[in-house]
C-alpha cells in the first residue's frame, strides 16, 4: 500500500506498476507511453506499428522468429512458407533462432558475403520464392561495421516473396546511422537500448500492423498482450530519453564518431603499416573499426590493452572467450589465423581528441611490444 492522497506522494515512479489503476500506476503508464513514442519517432515507425518493449535485441529477434514459426505473414496471401533466408553476417541472436526453426522442419538459406562483406545479391534473389516465410538482414554488422542495403533488399523481397516477413536487426545501426522503418520498407525491426545510451536490458521489437502479432511471453496483458510481465519501467524511461538524445543529435554523433575513427585508423596505419582494416570508415558504421594485426593474437592484445586502460574486443564482445574464430570474419573469407589476429575497436560519440589519440597510441605500442616479445622468444 502506498499512502499518498496528497499531491505528490514520495515514491519512486519507475518502481510502480503501469497496470495499476490508481494514479501512481497511471503516472508510470504515462511515462511508458511517452517513451514508446520517443522510440517510434527515433525509428520513424508509423502510428499503426507496434513498439513492443522487451529485454533487448536478442529477445526481439527471437520474437520475430517465434512469429514466423506460428505462420505469421507480412501480408495476407495464400499459403504459409517454410523457408527462412538470412545472411552469413547475422548475429547469433538471428542465426540461432533460424537454425532452431530449421531443426523443426523449415529450410534455411544462409546467403554469403564476399571478401569485402558485400552480400551475394544473385544468391539472395535466387533464395526468395513463394515458400519464403521470413527474411532477416541486419542493417549493420556488429564486428565490422559493414552495412547492408536493407531498403533495396526489402524491395526485392516484396517483389519476389510478398508474403514473407522482412525483418532487420538494427541493434548496431541505431544512433550511428539514419534508420527509418517506413523508408526501409521492413515489416519488423529489432533494437537494443544499450547500443545508443540506455542501460543494458531494454530493447524493442517494432512490428508493422500487417504482420499477424503473436506473443513472445504469455501471462499478462502488458505490451498489448504481446509480451507479458510487469514492464521494466526504469529501462523503458531510460530508452525513451536515450532515443530522444540519439534522434536529436544524430548528425553530430555521426560526425564525432567518424572523425574519431578516421584518426584512430590514421595513427594505426602509420604506426603499424601492415595492419589491415576490414570494412570502411566512410561506407560502414562511423564508430566501428575491425583491424587485423598479422601475427598478433587478438585475445592477448585485448588483455594487453585492458592493462593499458583501453577496452577493445576480439570479435563480438558477446562471443568473447569462444574458442572458434569469429563467424563474421570467416564469412568474409579470412583464415582462422587472420580472424584470430583481428580486434574490434568501437568509439563512443563525442570522445575528445586526446582520449582517441591515447587509445590509438596504446594500440600501436601494444602491437609493437607483442611483436618484439615474440621475436625475443624465437631467438
Ligand atoms: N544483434 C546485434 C547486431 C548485436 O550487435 C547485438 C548485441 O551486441 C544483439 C543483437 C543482441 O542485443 P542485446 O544485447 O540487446 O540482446
Amino acid at each position: 500500500m502506498l499512502i499518498g492522497a496528497g499531491a505528490d506522494p514520495k515514491v519512486c515512479e519507475t518502481s510502480l506498476n503501469p497496470s495499476a489503476i490508481h494514479r501512481l500506476g497511471q503516472r508510470a503508464k504515462a511515462m511508458v507511453e511517452a517513451a514508446r513514442e520517443e522510440v517510434r519517432a527515433l525509428v520513424g515507425a508509423p502510428k499503426s506499428a507496434h513498439v513492443i518493449f522487451c529485454s533487448g535485441a536478442t529477445e526481439a529477434n527471437n520474437h520475430i522468429f517465434t512469429l514466423a514459426a506460428r505462420g505469421a505473414r507480412a501480408r495476407a496471401s495464400t499459403g504459409v512458407g517454410k523457408q527462412i533466408v538470412v545472411t552469413s553476417f547475422e548475429h547469433p541472436a538471428v542465426l540461432e533462432p533460424a537454425q532452431e526453426l530449421a531443426r523443426l522442419g523449415s529450410s534455411l538459406a544462409i546467403i554469403p558475403v564476399d571478401t569485402s562483406g558485400v552480400l551475394d545479391q544473385a544468391a539472395f534473389e535466387k533464395a526468395l520464392g513463394t515458400d519464403t516465410q521470413i527474411v532477416s538482414v541486419m542493417c549493420a554488422n556488429n564486428e565490422t561495421g559493414l552495412r547492408f542495403p536493407v531498403a533495396s533488399l526489402a524491395r526485392t523481397v516484396k517483389e519476389k516473396a510478398p508474403q514473407a516477413i522482412f525483418h532487420t536487426d538494427a541493434a548496431q545501426a541505431i544512433g550511428k546511422m539514419p534508420v527509418n522503418f517506413a523508408e526501409l520498407g521492413v515489416d519488423a525491426l529489432s533494437l537494443s537500448g544499450h547500443k545508443f545510451g540506455a542501460p543494458a536490458g531494454i530493447g524493442a521489437l517494432i512490428l508493422a500492423e500487417s504482420v499477424a502479432a503473436y506473443p513472445m511471453i504469455r501471462g499478462g496483458t502488458q505490451e498489448s498482450r504481446l509480451r507479458g510481465g510487469t514492464e521494466n519501467v526504469l529501462g523503458i524511461v531510460a530508452i525513451g530519453v536515450a532515443a530522444r538524445e540519439a534522434r536529436t543529435s544524430l548528425t553530430e554523433r555521426i560526425e564525432s564518431m567518424r572523425s574519431g575513427a578516421a584518426l584512430v585508423w590514421q595513427e594505426i596505419s602509420s604506426g603499424v603499416p601492415d595492419a589491415l582494416l576490414r570494412g570502411s570508415i566512410d561506407a560502414g558504421l562511423p564508430n566501428t573499426l575491425s583491424v587485423t594485426f598479422p601475427g598478433c593474437n587478438a585475445d592477448d592484445l585485448v588483455v594487453a590493452l585492458d592493462i593499458a586502460g583501453v577496452c577493445v574486443s576480439a570479435g563480438a564482445a558477446c562471443s568473447s572467450g569462444k574458442p572458434d574464430p569469429s563467424h563474421v570474419l570467416r564469412a568474409m573469407g579470412l583464415t582462422g589465423a587472420e580472424a584470430r589476429s583481428t580486434i574490434r575497436i568501437s568509439l563512443e560519440p563525442f570522445m575528445d581528441r586526446e582520449t582517441v589519440l591515447r587509445g590509438a597510441d596504446a594500440i600501436v605500442k601494444s602491437v609493437a611490444l607483442m611483436r618484439e616479445q615474440r621475436c625475443a622468444h624465437a631467438v
